[in-house]
């Protein structure tokens, strides 16, 4: 299931374009005017809810830190537990970590080593806000795998499909964005 062009038009319009930051050059797609805009955040939620409900997933992972509130949120709708992917150092218990490049330099995200060892083989949707290079979510993706778990497809609010991330993650999961900017 995708969305309706109603729909879509709103999740669209609800997204603000702040150019040039954090640095010149770089679009920073804002979500914050979609999770502050009750009509928006309502016709994107039911959207997540009515195509996730039919997959039989075990767990919702988000990642560090918008992918929470979708995520968190969807994973209540749909009678799901949430598990949060987090940048190194904030998670207290026993993790599993991987490195993904940036521009400049490297970052590290991790996982609770047991965080969905509730259920044999756990069937997982990732989500975040929004999928750029995808070295992120690729991270992500190779971390829910490395537990045990299958990431069985990514979410994105937005995906870049002007850069290869999109392309790259489908060798690694199913990906789905609901708006994809050229
Ligand atoms: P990447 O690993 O390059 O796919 O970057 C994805 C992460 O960086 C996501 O968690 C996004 O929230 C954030 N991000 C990257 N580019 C943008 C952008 N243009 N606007 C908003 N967030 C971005």
């Amino acid at each position: 299931m995708t969305l309706s062009k109603i729909e879509r038009k709103i999740i669209e319009d609800s997204i603000r374009d702040i150019k040039d930051f954090p640095k010149p050059g770089i679009v920073f797609k804002d979500i914050t005017t979609l999770l502050n805009d009750k009509e928006a955040y309502s016709v994107l939620m039911n959207h997540l809810y009515q195509r996730y409900k039919e997959y039989n997933l075990d767990y919702i992972a988000g990642i560090d830190a918008r992918g929470f509130i979708f995520g968190a949120a969807l994973a209540q709708m749909l009678g799901l537990g949430f598990v949060p992917i987090r940048k190194k150092g904030k998670l207290p218990y026993t993790t599993i970590s991987e490195k993904y490049s940036l521009e400049y330099g490297v970052d590290e995200i991790e996982v609770h080593i047991d965080a969905f060892s509730k259920v044999k083989n756990a069937k997982v949707l990732m989500i975040d806000d929004l999928i750029a290079t995808g070295g992120t979510a690729n991270a992500a993706a190779t971390l829910i795998n490395q537990t045990g778990a299958e990431c069985v497809e990514a979410c994105f609010i937005i995906g870049l499909s002007f850069l290869d991330g999109i392309d790259n993650l489908k060798t690694k999961t199913d990906v789905y964005s609901l708006i994809e900017v050229n």
